[in-house]
Parts: structure tokens; sequence; C-alpha cells
């Protein structure tokens, strides 16, 4: 059996000195490099109409929420997170919710619900911040959860350029 040469250390080596340096030279040479930390919420994130924040429910130009009570989004949802009662009406839509909740403690912004609507009546909006004192005040109501259409507008128009790709395939196959 071989006998292994260790190598002699020098006195600096024992002192990790040449690893000393090198670790306050890449320190010091951070020091002057640019931040990479941001100040939030001084400095909010970029949002574009990629970002997928809570989802919100459209209301149409009419005053009305586009949501028909389907409940595909209620299906959907990966988190249980939606609940939702239909109720009826006299429009020609003839269902309409009258409660819609989502529990924003259990969304996890997938965007499933926006995907399963088929009435492109929720979209991710860019709202992203999310704090309050207790865990009821968080489970958002219809209220709470309408937006106007032109609100969602850079979001919808996003969704709709994307699905745009799957209506050009769909009709060549
Ligand atoms: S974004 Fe995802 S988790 Fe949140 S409500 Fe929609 S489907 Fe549920
Ligand atoms: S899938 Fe759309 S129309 Fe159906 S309940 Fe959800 S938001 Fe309303």
């Amino acid at each position: 059996m071989g006998i292994v040469q260790r190598k002699d250390l020098s006195l600096a080596e024992r002192l990790y000195l040449p690893e000393v340096v090198r670790g306050l030279s890449i320190t010091f040479r951070k020091m002057f490099e640019k931040p990479m930390t941001r100040q939030y919420p001084e400095e909010p994130l970029p949002k574009t109409e990629v970002t997928r924040g809570q989802p919100r429910l459209v209301v149409k130009d009419d005053g009305n929420v586009a949501c028909v009570s389907c409940g595909m989004c209620e299906a959907a949802c990966p988190a249980y997170a939606i609940t939702i009662d239909g109720g009826e009406t006299e429009r020609p839509i003839e269902r309409e919710p009258v409660r819609f909740e989502i529990d924003m403690l259990r969304c996890i912004l997938c965007g499933f619900c926006e995907e399963a609507c088929p009435k492109d009546a929720i979209f991710m909006s860019d709202e992203l911040e999310l704090a309050d004192s207790s865990r009821g005040a968080l489970v958002y109501d219809l209220e709470m959860l309408k937006r106007p259409k032109a609100a969602l507008q850079k979001r919808i128009d996003y969704v709709y350029r994307l699905n745009q790709r799957w209506r050009k395939s769909s009709s060549t196959s």
C-alpha cells in the first residue's frame, strides 16, 4: 500500500491567508457593483401584461359582470380557492353569480381560472400586494373582485394574442 505524500503547507496557507485575501477581494469588488436588491415597497415591481397578479372579474361596459356562474373556474382551481353560487337573471345570459369568492390566501396565482373561463370573465390583474390583519379579510367577495374591463384590457389583449396561436394551428389541422 502506497503512502500518501502530503504537501507541506506554508505559514500563509496554514493561516488560510490566500482564502481570506480572495474572499476580501470579492467583497471589495462587489461594493462597487450596482445592487441587485430592490427597496420594496418604495421601488415596486415592474408590471406588464405578462404579470400574473390576483384574479379579477370583468365588468362589461353595460355595468354587468361578464360571469355566468358556470363554475368552470371553480372546477379548474387547483387550490380550491373559488366558491360560486349562481342565481337566475331576467337578462339573456340567464345566470349570474350571487356569490363569488376567492380566498386570496389559497390562490397560487396559477391562472387556471383565466384559462378555463368560456366567457372571458376572469383575468389575472397586475394587483400583487396582499396584506391585512385577518384571514377573513383576504377572502375577496364579488364586489371586491369586480374590475371595469378597461382596467384589465392590457391582460385581455395579451391573452387573446397568446390564444391566437392555438386558433391558427387548430384551423389548419
Ligand atoms: S389563479 Fe389559480 S389558484 Fe388562484 S383562483 Fe385562479 S385557478 Fe385558483
Ligand atoms: S369560468 Fe368564467 S363564467 Fe364561469 S364561473 Fe368562472 S368566471 Fe364565471
